[in-house]
Formats: C-alpha cells, sequence, structure tokens
C-alpha cells in the first residue's frame, strides 16, 4: 500500500511546479527536501545587504514564456527590464574604444551567425571562435558568463539548443522569494536528504535517515551532479545510460561577489552593465546599482568561478575590490563597505550552478530525461529544452515530469 501516489526529492522550482501540478489532478504527494528551506537554487536573503539579495536565480529570463513572470506582475512585484548589452567594456584597466565596442557589437553577431550556421559535427564552442575571429568579449557572455563554462567545454549543439533569453527582467523583492510564495501551500519535509530509490518492486520506496515513503511513482528534480557523486543510491541501479548522462552533463559554475559602494556611483547609472576583461578568462562582469541601491554586484564565471569560491569570501571581495580600484582608482577602496560571495561548489546538494552538455554529449539531456522503470521520472533545470539552466525552464520542465507521471499513473 502506497503512502502517496508520488514522491518527489527536491524543492527547487522544479519540483514544487511537479506538486502543484500533481495535487491540482487530486494525487496525494509529498516532496522530501535535503536542506533547510524550500527553494533550491531560488533563494533570496535579507541577512547580507538589510535588503533582499538573490545568491542563485535573479533575473527573470525569457519573462514572454516565463510563468514566473505574470505572478510577479500580480503579487505587484517591482520589475525593470533589463537590457543586457554591454554599458562599458575595459581591457584590463584600459577603457574600450568606440570603434572597439562597435566591434563588439559585430562579433556578438558573427558569433550567432557562426552558431546558427553550423552543421559539422558537434564539437567545441571555442573551435568556432577562431573561424568566428569573434573578439574575446563577445564569446565571455556566451562562455563564462552565461554558461558557467569556458567555450572549450561547451557543446556547440548543447549551446544552440539554447533559447535566447531576451527579454529579461529583474526583480526588487528577489526571484528566489517569488519561488518560495509559489511554493508556499506545497507539501515538503525539509531537511531528509534522500539516500536511496528502491525501485524493485511495485512502486518505489524513497529513503534516508529520516525514514521511508512508498509511493507509485518519484519524480527526481536533484541536479546532475547529486546524481553523479552517487548521493542516492538506486536500487536496482540505474540503466548505464542514465549514469553515463548524469557525468556528461556537469555542472558549470557562476560567482556572484556583491559589494556596496557607499557615497559614489563612478559615473556609471542604475542596472549598467560593465564587463572588465583580463588574461586566461579571469574576467568579472558588474551588474551596477540596481534599482539604484548601493550595490555593484561582481560575476565571476567558468574555470575563474571554481577557483575563487576555493580561494573563498575574502580573496574574492578582494579581487573584485581590486579590478574596481584600477579603473576608478584607489579611493574607491575607502567606500567599499559589505562584500559578499556566493558559494554554490561547496553545496553539497546541488554542486554548482547549472548543467552544461560535454562537447560531442548534448544528446545526454534526452536521455536523461526518459523515465526508468515507468516509476522513475526526471526534471529540474538541466531538463528544461531551450530554457535549460533558468528557474522558469526548471518549473516548466517540473510540470511537463508531472503530466508524463500522470499519464502513466492515471
Ligand atoms: C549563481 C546562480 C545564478 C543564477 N541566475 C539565474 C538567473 O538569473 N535566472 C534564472 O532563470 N536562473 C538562474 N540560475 C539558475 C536557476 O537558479 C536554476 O536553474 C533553478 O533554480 C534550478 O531549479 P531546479 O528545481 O532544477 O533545481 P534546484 O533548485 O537545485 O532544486 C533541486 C533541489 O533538490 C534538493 N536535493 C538535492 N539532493 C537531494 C537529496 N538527495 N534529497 C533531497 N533533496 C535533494 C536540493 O537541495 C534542491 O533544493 C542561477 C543559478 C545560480 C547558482
Amino acid at each position: 500500500m502506497a503512502d502517496f501516489d508520488v514522491v518527489i526529492v527536491g524543492a527547487g522550482s522544479a519540483g514544487l511546479a511537479a506538486a502543484k501540478v500533481l495535487i491540482a489532478q487530486g494525487k496525494s504527494v509529498q516532496v522530501i527536501e535535503a536542506m533547510d528551506r524550500i527553494g533550491g537554487r531560488a533563494h533570496t536573503t535579507d541577512d547580507w545587504f538589510g535588503m533582499p539579495f538573490d545568491i542563485g536565480c535573479a533575473w527573470l529570463h525569457a519573462a514572454d514564456r516565463n510563468p514566473y513572470f505574470p505572478e510577479a506582475q500580480a503579487a505587484g512585484w517591482t520589475l525593470y527590464h533589463h537590457d543586457m548589452s554591454l554599458d562599458h567594456l575595459y581591457f584590463g584597466d584600459r577603457k574600450a574604444t568606440e570603434a572597439e565596442m562597435a566591434k563588439l557589437a559585430e562579433a556578438e553577431a558573427a558569433l550567432a551567425a557562426c552558431v546558427e550556421n553550423h552543421t559539422g559535427p558537434d564539437d567545441r564552442l571555442s573551435s568556432l571562435l577562431t573561424e568566428c575571429h569573434a573578439l574575446r568579449a563577445a564569446t565571455t557572455f556566451s562562455g563564462p558568463m552565461d554558461f558557467g563554462k569556458d567555450d572549450d567545454e561547451i557543446s556547440v549543439a548543447d549551446f544552440k539548443a539554447a533559447a535566447d533569453l531576451d527579454p529579461n527582467y529583474f526583480t526588487r523583492e528577489g526571484f528566489g522569494a517569488l519561488v518560495a510564495r509559489f511554493g508556499a501551500d506545497v507539501p515538503v519535509r525539509t531537511g531528509c536528504p534522500v539516500r536511496r530509490v528502491d525501485w524493485s518492486g511495485a512502486g518505489v520506496t524513497v529513503s534516508g535517515d529520516w525514514g521511508s515513503i512508498h509511493a507509485d511513482a518519484v519524480i527526481l528534480t536533484v541536479s546532475p551532479a547529486v546524481l553523479a557523486f552517487d548521493e542516492i543510491a538506486f536500487h536496482p541501479a540505474l540503466p548505464p545510460a542514465h549514469v553515463e548522462a548524469a557525468f556528461d552533463l556537469p555542472m558549470g559554475l557562476l560567482t556572484k561577489i556583491p559589494l556596496e559602494i557607499r557615497g559614489a556611483r563612478l559615473g556609471l547609472d542604475a542596472f549598467d552593465d560593465l564587463l572588465i576583461e583580463r588574461h586566461a578568462r579571469h574576467d568579472i562582469f558588474f551588474l551596477c546599482f540596481p534599482f539604484d541601491t548601493d550595490l555593484m554586484v561582481g560575476f565571476v564565471g567558468g574555470d575563474f568561478a571554481w577557483e575563487i569560491e576555493a580561494a573563498g569570501e575574502e580573496a574574492a571581495v578582494d579581487f573584485a575590490t581590486t579590478r574596481l580600484a584600477a579603473i576608478f582608482g584607489a579611493d574607491i577602496k575607502r567606500h567599499v563597505g559589505r562584500g559578499h560571495m556566493t558559494n554554490w561548489s561547496a553545496d553539497r546538494w546541488v554542486r554548482g550552478a547549472y548543467a552544461a552538455a560535454r562537447p560531442g554529449k548534448a544528446q545526454a539531456r534526452a536521455v536523461l530525461a526518459q523515465p526508468v522503470g515507468a516509476r522513475v521520472f526526471f526534471a529540474g533545470e538541466h531538463l528544461a529544452g531551450s530554457l535549460i539552466q533558468t528557474c522558469g525552464g526548471a518549473r516548466l520542465s517540473g510540470e511537463a515530469a508531472a503530466r508524463a507521471v500522470l499519464a502513466q499513473i492515471g
């Protein structure tokens, strides 16, 4: 006798959305979450700056297709349409000339065309860059700042399958807070890591130190890294193709380094986008003073993000401050107040920012999207079709998995 119709592992955007679809259809559902809160990678905190700050997702990407967008509007959330094209570009501490800025726009268009026209076998994104003669800055966003990976670790096919995420909106109240609001009525047991999924008999039994639950089906919304690191033992084991797919979708990393800049605006406007290019992809992007707050939010991505998170918050804040001082003068150090660093690489239940297929392995997403034994289902940002890597996409993936479960169990 099942305790519930469906058990869902993970109370992030995908898990909460799957639960809501199933509950709306009269199914009994229990969500099991390892962390002591819901939201997963959607998490807003006031603790850092005394105002909402998104430690995970912040932009409501693809607002015209993002189900969170109309909900944010209906809830009276403060939304800003953020044109993400660069306003300020520096090579080291030298400001790019107008001619270089114009070249950047050309290079971005050339890169997009190159990706679109690529018909050969899947290859590393970096292989196209030589072909395109694109400016390196154009690829800082397509690679580390966007995919969370350096270009030589990105599959052209995977990159091509991802949608253009315009229009992008930023919220003052926080994307994490929006997801927490969305999931507030979902039954979730927090602080309960699932360590075993037994699908040997009829239905499934998920268990951990907290106990066990038997259900007709399970939806797993954990990141592929959680699967690859064997945080959950499957009995019987998952098919080899699924295991391989989890390894072929390693996590990229994006690290935020928000700095409080008190009493100085540095000639920048609210929401300006500033990029500082350096050697060996040690680049840093700043979102300047969103909503006219005192924050300059630094971002580093790809391999450099793993390095900086390993070096720790103090080193990261120092790095971001030093980069600003090189451009705006050492006096800026007097204006720097609190600084922080996000650390998703060290979060055991996520282990990175979002997944990106290895070059030549873009089909791994389709493999991992396949249910196993008609009762073990998968969902999450890594299985979100053209909206991969996004919170809105994770939600749509959770909803799709719930519909697949309904089709199976009736
Ligand atoms: C720094 C950063 C910036 C980002 N910026 C944006 C952005 O601006 N816009 C955007 O749309 N997206 C952004 N994203 C991506 C977005 O946050 C994610 O795509 C989305 O939140 C993922 O949702 P999910 O439900 O797939 O996974 P998760 O949110 O990771 O949910 C999975 C849940 O499973 C839980 N779990 C894991 N293992 C177990 C276990 N064994 N037992 C029980 N529970 C378990 C986890 O704790 C987690 O809560 C960003 C992500 C990061 C890290």
